[in-house]
């Protein structure tokens, strides 16, 4: 079981940017092609904006074309949790932290191999960390 990370709303208000709290509280979809990260290609470890779990690894990143960062893996599956979403009128399966419930992105059937899986994140929900020697 992955240990919680739990804030009052004021909290995660004080702890996050506006944007960040936007998209890891509200659900919220930053623009695509506008990210820090859709277009990084820096070797390392990226962890939740909120909570610093390690989420993804450098290894696992690619250029999907969609303008978010995305992942076909995820470096731990323990601390990446999915659940269905039907917002939107649509169908997706939404990608949260499971350590502080940050909502992450959605993910989708279309990635490359070896697990054709795209995880689609919003660069916002990261954090990157460089790693020597990756
Ligand atoms: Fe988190």
């Amino acid at each position: 079981m992955t240990q919680k990370v739990k804030k009052s709303d004021q909290e995660w208000r004080e702890a996050l940017t506006a944007e960040q709290y936007h998209i890891t509280r509200e659900k919220g979809t930053e623009r695509p092609f506008t990210g820090k990260y859709y277009n990084f290609k820096g070797k390392g470890t990226y962890r939740c904006v909120a909570c610093g779990a390690e989420l993804f690894e450098s290894k696992t990143k690619y250029d999907s074309g969609s303008g978010w960062p995305s992942f076909y893996a995820p470096a731990d599956e323990e601390l990446v949790r999915t659940e269905e979403d039907r917002s939107l009128g649509l169908r997706r399966t939404e990608v949260l932290c499971d350590q502080c419930d940050s909502h992450l992105g959605h993910l989708f059937n279309d990635g490359p191999e070896p697990t054709g899986l795209r995880y689609c994140i919003n660069s916002a929900a990261l954090d990157f960390e460089a790693k020597e020697g990756e």
